[in-house]
């Protein structure tokens, strides 16, 4: 996968004047040193998560979106950083690895379709959208989800539909859904999204208190309508808002 990506710069570098050579190169750097910090974190958490690694689609999906046009009020070193960031409004773009992470315990197939509830900055939708056929997306604060969908159309993002509202109901007219992603956290798993979800297809989620205790939890819809849930890491989410 490295050597895909550094043969890739190696022709976008011929084509460059020389400042643009060396930003390229420094971007290229980053985001390579972010997937090393990825596969560390992965190996360091495998006692909890069971994954030594994760699959390649997923770190070539990681590699093939710029984080920094996502985060366009910092720095690329700051982008690049293994850490979540401010993005306004109280919320934060996750941590790179769990974004990684939360991709890959979805298992996410070319054909799926799948729902995000909170769209944030549009990063994980992106990420997402490398991998699968559609992205649905809900994001509960009106601003963020307007400068998310204009931030994903103009970069090209074309197999992502964002709305803004209250994502603990779903998106009923888009499902059911071979997969959902909730980047927020409450202390329960929203009774509609299990319903939206497909027999045999998984909703990763964190469960728990908003600053206090959280599971990042992987769902499997069973036949029979009902679910099982396995705890996987611990997390820190921003809450899950709303009225419901
Ligand atoms: N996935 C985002 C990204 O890639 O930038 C990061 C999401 S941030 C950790 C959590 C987001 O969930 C915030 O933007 C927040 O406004 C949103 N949110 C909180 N409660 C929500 C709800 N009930 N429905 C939809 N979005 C919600």
């Amino acid at each position: 996968m490295s050597k895909v990506y550094c043969g890739l710069v190696v022709v976008l570098l011929g084509l460059m004047a020389p400042s643009a050579l060396s930003e390229a190169a420094t971007l290229a750097e980053l985001q390579e040193a972010l997937l090393d910090e990825i596969r560390l974190d992965t190996r360091e958490t495998r006692g909890y998560t069971g994954r030594a690694k994760l699959h390649k689609s997923v770190m070539r999906a990681m590699a093939a979106v710029p984080r920094h046009e996502f985060v366009d009020r910092y720095g690329l070193d700051s982008a690049y950083a293994n850490r979540p960031l401010p993005i306004g409004h109280g919320q934060t773009i996750s941590q790179p690895f769990i974004v990684a992470l939360m991709t890959d315990l979805l298992d996410p197939e070319a054909d799926h379709v799948v729902l995000e509830i909170g769209t944030g900055s549009g990063y994980q939708a992106a990420v997402l959208s490398q991998l699968v056929n559609h992205v649905y997306t809900i994001e509960i604060i009106p601003e963020l989800a307007t400068k998310a969908a204009s931030l994903l159309t103009a970069k090209g993002y074309d197999n992502v539909s964002v709305k803004a509202g209250d994502g603990y109901f779903g998106w009923p007219e888009a499902g059911p859904f071979d997969g959902i992603i909730v980047t927020a956290v409450g202390p329960d798993i929203p009774p509609a999204l299990v319903q939206q979800l497909k027999v045999g297809g998984k909703m990763v989620l964190p469960v728990g208190t908003p600053r206090a205790a959280q599971n990042l939890t992987v769902v499997t819809k069973l036949e029979n309508g009902g679910y099982t849930a396995e705890e996987v890491l611990p997390v820190a989410f921003v809450p899950l808002t709303g009225d419901h």
